[in-house]
């Protein structure tokens, strides 16, 4: 993290004031209060995870596109799925759909341990080489599909999906720890989508559908 404002001081402090300005707009005033998920949010440059010409755009109430058709999630929807999850300092936890990094480095900022899975190898090249150059150590990606989860690095305290999926993988569901939290956006056949918050409880799974959002097609393969 030590390289982060070397390039230029001005313009990287025109970023920090943009971020914080972010937090409490868009966050802030819209409820959010996990104080962690805050910190990292405050503390994470957005602008370095997209390329050089949307960087101005990075800090806006609204998603930005990255490579390959796929897009860094607005703000707001980052931070309500992160504290929905619950994320203690020890939690285990798996992130479908690495994109950018951008959340990768969120998560990394607030608990120990990240694993983070893409299906697209060149977004998973370039997410590796920012996360390494903002000095995350703490994060371990993988090429495939992340349906199928990370059974050697499993029981995870929580798993996040950041493409939306026509049901629930059994086998996400099956990778979380007594207790564990999944979210995900679920496509309905009408075409709409939801956040829905799965929960493993001792008799099974308890399902809660929150916000109406709109993520890209949770992928089967790498191909474009
Ligand atoms: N959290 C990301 C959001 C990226 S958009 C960010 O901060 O940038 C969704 C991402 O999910 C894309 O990068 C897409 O390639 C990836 N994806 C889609 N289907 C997938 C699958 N089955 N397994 C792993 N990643 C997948």
């Amino acid at each position: 993290m030590e390289n982060r404002y070397s390039t230029d001081d001005t313009r990287e402090g025109k970023f920090l004031s943009l971020r914080f300005r972010m937090v409490e707009e868009q966050l802030v005033t819209r409820g959010i209060q996990d104080a962690a998920v805050l910190a990292a949010m405050r503390s994470v440059p957005r602008h370095q995870f997209v390329s050089e010409s949307l960087q101005s755009e990075a800090y806006a109430d609204h998603p930005v596109c990255i490579d390959h058709f796929q897009t860094v999630s607005q703000p707001y929807i980052v931070a309500y799925m992160l504290s929905a999850l619950d994320l203690e300092r020890s939690s285990r936890v798996l992130e479908i759909g690495t994109g950018c990094g951008y959340q990768t480095a969120i998560l990394a900022e607030i608990v120990e341990d990240v694993y983070s899975i893409e299906i697209l190898p060149a977004l998973l090249f370039r997410a590796n080489q920012t996360l390494d150059r903002l000095g995350y150590r703490n994060v371990h990606t993988m090429l495939g599909d992340g349906a199928l989860g990370w059974a050697a690095a499993a029981p995870f305290d929580a798993i996040i999906v950041s493409a939306a999926a026509d049901s629930v993988p059994e086998q996400l569901v099956a990778q979380l720890a007594p207790n564990g939290r999944l979210i995900l956006p679920l496509a309905s056949k009408d075409g709409s989508q939801h956040l829905v918050l799965v929960k493993r409880t001792e008799s099974g799974v308890a399902l809660d559908e929150l916000l109406p959002v709109r993520f890209v097609p949770l992928r089967k393969t790498g191909l474009s």
